[in-house]
């Protein structure tokens, strides 16, 4: 989750890729209409609501200002209204995109990469949101930051590169 939105999908320590090399590829799930035209030219994306460039476009469109995803955070801290409009939309787009993966894979664990995975909120009030959305009674899933920091989609790339 950073300027746009990916996944993947590690079984057994390994990569799934899937029958078209597209296993993972939750950015471009359907989410809602009000995230609007995606650049894959599809209406609502994932990307289009949780990601970086969503969230500003989103405060934009809110107030008519351009500002980063951190001056929006820490707007959002200080009492901006219309930054924590913007912060309580991510946290519950955030449950209801990841609820849908937990409802297909009911993974061990998810690893939450990228710039937006920086903002605190996810692991607390986003947590309590994907259990919101989720099928089941509770949520045991663990929902965590990369070991590697921001570097994580680097370190991975590094990775594939040596591999294949
Ligand atoms: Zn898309």
């Amino acid at each position: 989750m950073g300027t746009g939105v990916g996944g993947g999908v590690v079984v057994n320590n390994e990569s799934i890729h899937g029958l078209q090399g597209i296993a993972g590829e939750w950015g471009h799930n359907f989410l809602h209409e009000s995230g609007g035209t995606c650049y894959c030219g599809r209406l609502g994306c994932v990307e289009t609501l949780i990601s970086g460039s969503g969230l500003e476009r989103f405060y934009f469109g809110l107030t008519g200002q351009k500002k980063s995803l951190i001056e929006i955070y820490k707007l959002s801290k200080s009492g901006d209204a219309r930054a924590k409009q913007t912060i309580d939309r991510l946290i519950d787009y955030f449950g209801k995109a990841l609820s849908v993966i937990i409802n297909i894979l009911d993974p061990d664990v998810i690893v939450i990469g990228g710039g937006v995975g920086n903002i605190e909120e996810l692991y607390t009030d986003g947590v309590s949101s994907v259990r919101k959305y989720v099928f089941n009674t509770r949520l045991d899933t663990p929902i965590v930051r990369p070991k590697l920091g921001d570097s994580a989609g680097v370190f991975g790339a590094a990775f594939l590169t040596a591999v294949n």
